[in-house]
């Protein structure tokens, strides 16, 4: 499972990291709220541990623009703040946990392998583009609710390029999702796969452009815009 931390006291953020580390967890260390909300929405994270008080943007507003533009994975808030103002505006702006500092770390540790159960058994995990549909519980594509045969590392790419529609996925957030099948996977293989894909969803309605030095990025098909 892959993390996203963002905690700007270093010690802190030192012992939490080694902490999933320990769990066999990959950790992504971000200290800055401006960073993050480009980071939370790049890149599919499992599970987010996020920080109120950070610099350049607080969590809160990286919370905000994460639901905002349809960034789902669960989401932890650690507060300073023993407030219950802070608590109820974080769950409201869409934070599924929190937790008030200072806290065990071990307990930190449960409640995130919570967070991430609770995320796995969602029963309403479906994310559709065009007439296409992605169960992410089952890990299964329909096309017109028709099953689309494709390996999980197609299935894996698929996802990441559907729950960002419309919006350009970076080439190295579809390297760090896929190297979890396969070590030496390069920016290379990222063209190989989506070459593949591209093929399969242009049947589909579907259509990836290629944004060059950069990413690609899924469109809906029209009329307007033949496949690429
Ligand atoms: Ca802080």
């Amino acid at each position: 499972m892959r993390i996203l931390l963002v905690e700007d006291d270093a010690a802190l953020s030192l012992g939490i990291g080694r902490a999933f580390e320990r769990e066999g967890w990959r950790v992504d260390v971000l200290d800055d709220g401006q960073v993050a909300i480009a980071e939370g929405l790049a890149t599919a994270y499992d599970v987010a541990v996020l920080d109120l008080g950070l610099p350049r943007r607080d969590g809160m507003e990286v919370l905000r623009h994460w639901r905002g533009r349809g960034a789902r994975m669960p989401v932890l808030l650690l507060t300073a703040r023993d407030e219950l103002h802070d608590r109820v505006l974080g769950l409201d702006a869409g934070a599924d946990d929190y937790l008030t500092k200072p806290f065990d770390v071990p307990e930190l540790v449960a409640r995130v392998r919570a967070l991430k159960r609770r995320a796995d058994g969602r029963i309403d995990d479906l994310v559709t583009v065009g007439e296409l549909a992605l169960d992410l519980t089952h890990r299964e594509l329909t096309y017109r609710g028709e099953r689309v045969r494709m390996s999980p590392r197609e299935i894996a790419l698929a996802q990441l390029l559907m729950q960002r529609c419309g919006r350009v996925v970076p080439k190295e957030s579809i390297v760090s999702t896929l190297s979890s099948w396969e070590s030496d996977f390069s920016e290379n293989s990222v063209e190989v796969y989506v070459h593949r894909l591209r093929k399969r969803f242009a049947e589909l309605g579907v259509v990836i452009k290629t944004v060059r030095g950069f990413g690609y990025v899924l469109e809906p098909s029209t009329p307007d815009s033949p496949p690429a």
